[in-house]
C-alpha cells in the first residue's frame, strides 16, 4: 500500500467503507510489503495449525535492517502472482479473523511517541489515501478511535507495542547494528515463540516454576514472557544514554 499520510486526531472523522462491493476489492492484498509483529505471527500460526517456526519458514521471509541490524518479517510473495499476499483468494482474505494488525489498521497508520518529560506513551494516527483504494468514495463515518475498536486492533496494539518499545529502547541503548547472538535472540523471542517455548520446556532458558508453567500453557504468558526475557537479555545491564 502506498500514498501520502495525512495526520488525523483520534476523534476526528473520516468516511470509509470496504468490501466485495468495491471495484478495488482485493487490490490492497496484491503487491503487499508489510511487517509482521509477534502477535500477528502467533495468531496466524494458531489459525493455520502450524508452529511459529513452520509459519515463518513457509509464509514469510526475514530481512535484516541495514542500519539497525534488526530482523524484520514480511509475507513471502512472488513476482509470478504480482506479489500477492499468500492468503488472498477471490472471495477475499482466507485468514480474515486472524489477519495482521497492518491489514486491520488500513486506511490508517498508527505511530507511538514517548514523552521525554514523564515517559508516557501517546498514539498518533494518519490517513493513507492510496490511489488504488475506492474505500474513501462514500461509506460510513469513522473516527480512528472507533476504527481501532471495530477492527479488533486493541488486543493487537497492546501486545505488539511491547516490541515497538523494545526497538525504541534498542535504538537508545544500542544504536548500532544488532549482530550475532543478540540478533538470533531477538528473532527467537519476537517471532519464533514456539521455539522460545521449547527452550523454556527443556530448561535451556531458565524461569521460576510458576512463570515456566504459565509460558508452557498459555500463549499470552508466552508472548509477554518472551518480550520481558529479551528486554532483560539485551538491556538488563545497560542504561539508556
Ligand atoms: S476499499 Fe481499499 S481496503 Fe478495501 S478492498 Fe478496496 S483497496 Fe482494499
Ligand atoms: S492477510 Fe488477508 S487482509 Fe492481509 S494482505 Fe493478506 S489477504 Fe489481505
Amino acid at each position: 500500500m502506498s500514498g501520502e499520510p495525512q495526520y488525523i486526531g483520534i476523534d476526528e472523522s473520516l468516511t470509509f467503507s470496504c468490501g466485495p462491493h468495491k471495484g478495488c476489492f482485493n487490490q490492497c492484498c496484491c503487491d503487499v510489503n508489510q511487517f509482521l509483529y509477534p502477535y500477528d505471527i502467533l495468531r496466524l500460526s494458531r489459525a493455520l495449525g502450524v508452529s511459529t517456526g513452520e509459519f515463518i519458514e513457509t509464509y514469510t521471509y526475514i530481512y535484516i535492517g541495514d542500519t539497525t541490524g534488526l530482523p524484520v518479517v514480511s509475507f513471502k510473495t512472488s513476482s509470478q502472482n504480482n506479489h500477492a499476499c499468500p492468503f488472498v483468494t477471490e472471495q477475499g482474505c482466507s485468514v480474515y479473523e486472524d489477519r495482521p494488525a497492518s491489514c486491520r489498521i488500513f486506511p490508517l497508520a498508527r505511530a507511538l511517541a514517548r514523552s521525554r518529560e514523564d515517559g508516557t506513551l501517546s498514539e498518533y494516527f494518519a490517513v493513507i489515501e492510496d490511489p488504488i483504494c475506492e474505500g474513501f468514495q462514500g461509506g460510513a463515518v469513522w473516527t480512528p478511535r472507533q476504527w481501532v475498536k471495530n477492527q479488533g486492533l486493541t488486543a493487537y496494539n497492546e501486545r505488539n507495542d511491547k516490541m515497538i518499545e523494545l526497538i525504541s529502547l534498542k535504538q537508545q541503548v544500542m544504536p548500532g547494528r544488532l549482530e550475532g547472538d543478540d540478533r538470533k535472540d531477538f528473532e527467537l523471542a519476537c517471532y519464533d515463540l514456539d521455539g522460545f517455548r521449547a527452550r523454556v520446556a527443556d530448561g535451556t532458558l531458565a524461569f521460576e516454576e510458576g512463570q515456566k508453567k504459565a509460558i508452557l500453557e498459555d500463549d499470552d504468558a508466552l508472548l509477554h514472557g518472551a518480550m520481558d526475557w529479551l528486554r532483560e537479555r539485551l538491556f538488563g545491564t545497560r542504561r539508556a544514554s
